[in-house]
């Protein structure tokens, strides 16, 4: 505990703010509760669970924030196939009723339980028994069904040591359990999410493996189809993301979004709350909530 005088001299401790993360509802490892609570306990103070292509867990996660007293943001991550490739959209303060939103993302998750047989099929070509039995004792139900779930049946099995190398080995593109899929297009997506009230964020722009040309088309197309914000701040990002991306979002005029997208305790080195923080000269998507 740091003690701090009463003096009103002192700033207030400012917010951290983790707007991205994974419950049980998508392919994370805690129920939406306990992400909130472990939140909660790490100081974290106005956080949204934006699980992939679901609203599911919403509800449990809004009634825990008001238990633990921390600021609560509705989201979800959307699954996009921009240009062959997948890329994340991610949607905060969006209406968890709205049918629109709902019924796009019911279709990224009818593609799910497909997509995992085809998946179990290519790993049973190595040698790769019961995968999709074994995916899904991870996950809560068949269109739930990630990469993540395969992950960590691979790794339960022995077939490799840990979650860093199993995505390496197995399902990454030209990896023997990587197969293509089609998911929502780039603007239906932003779409669905401005339907719902929300505001979309480009999720972790530095995953994508793309050249300057490339990424600049891509961002203005986000833009065009009424996107706000890209993560300049990403668990996945490195120090060195950080002032390239924020140098996009000034170019494009877009606000600036932080998260952790924390998964799992002790996977992939990420934590609720642990964010670097955002560079003085980004606005951030919270600066009129
Ligand atoms: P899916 O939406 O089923 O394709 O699964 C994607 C999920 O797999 C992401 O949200 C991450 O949680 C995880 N993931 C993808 N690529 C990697 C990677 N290279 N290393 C670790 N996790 C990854
Ligand atoms: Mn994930
Ligand atoms: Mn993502
Ligand atoms: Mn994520």
């Amino acid at each position: 505990m740091i003690a701090r005088p009463s003096s009103s001299s002192f700033p207030p401790l400012s917010v951290i703010f983790d707007l991205h993360c994974h419950s049980t509802a998508s392919d994370g490892a805690l129920t939406p509760r306990d992400v909130v609570l472990r939140a909660a306990r790490l100081g974290v103070g106005a956080l949204a669970l934006t699980d992939h292509d679901t609203l599911s867990g919403l509800p449990e996660a809004a009634a825990a924030a008001e238990e633990a007293g921390l600021r609560f943001i509705a989201g979800v991550e959307v699954s996009v196939t921009w240009q062959g490739r997948t890329v994340h959209v991610v949607g905060l303060n969006v209406r968890p009723d709205d049918p629109t939103l709902l019924d796009g993302l019911a279709g990224n998750r009818g593609g799910r339980q497909a997509r995992a047989e085809r998946i179990a099929a290519a790993l049973a070509a190595v040698g790769v028994g019961n995968a999709y039995v074994g995916a899904l004792a991870h996950a809560g139900s068949p269109e739930a069904l990630s990469r993540t779930h395969f992950a960590r049946f691979l790794v339960e099995r022995g077939h490799v040591k840990d979650m860093k190398t199993v995505f390496k080995k197995f399902l990454v593109k030209g990896k023997p359990g990587y197969v293509s899929h089609q998911w929502a297009e780039l603007a239906d997506a932003v779409g669905w999410i401005r339907a719902a009230g929300g505001q979309a964020v480009l999720a972790h722009p530095g995953r994508y493996d793309l050249g300057r040309d490339s990424m600049r088309r891509l961002i203005g197309e986000f833009k065009a189809a009424g996107g706000e914000a890209i993560e300049v701040v990403a668990g996945s990002h490195g120090a060195e993301h950080i002032p390239v991306f924020a140098r996009y979002a000034d170019e494009f005029e877009l606000l600036a979004s932080a998260g952790s997208d924390f998964h799992a305790p002790g996977e992939g080195g990420r934590e609720l709350g642990r964010l670097r923080t955002l560079p003085d000269a980004c606005r951030p998507i919270w600066k009129d909530w």
